[in-house]
């Protein structure tokens, strides 16, 4: 499955912040997933729980946003919601140029981390 090499990198990131901060327990993990994202909420929470086991983020909990997905345009910069560009047929709603590029929706990122 895509989430577990997913939550390995979440993990070897949260941990190393860990060590950074000298932290003794992740308690919850915030993170943003791209609204276009195939990442699945119940998934990345099972694979994390399973990755983090005996580590000092096990039993963390994982708060997932989701982020709505944006384009720009590369004709004139406009940047606009996905579902906007779905009405336009991906076309930019000021220029009706259709280069236009995701530049928000897709991926994931760790937003914050609580810990004791
Ligand atoms: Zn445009």
């Amino acid at each position: 499955m895509h989430e577990l090499s997913v939550v390995e990198k979440i993990l070897a990131v949260v941990l190393a912040h860990a060590v950074k901060h000298r932290v003794k327990r992740v308690l919850a993990i915030h993170l943003e997933v791209g609204e276009l994202s195939d990442l699945e909420d119940r998934w990345l929470q099972h694979y994390f729980d399973h990755v983090s086991k005996g580590s000092r983020a096990e039993k963390a909990r994982l708060v997932i946003v989701r982020m709505p997905a944006r384009l720009q345009c590369g004709a004139c910069g406009h940047d606009f919601s996905f579902a906007t560009a779905a009405e336009q047929a991906n076309a930019c709603p000021r220029c009706s140029s259709t280069d236009c590029r995701l530049i928000a929706g897709q991926g994931y990122f760790i937003k914050h981390l609580e810990a004791l």
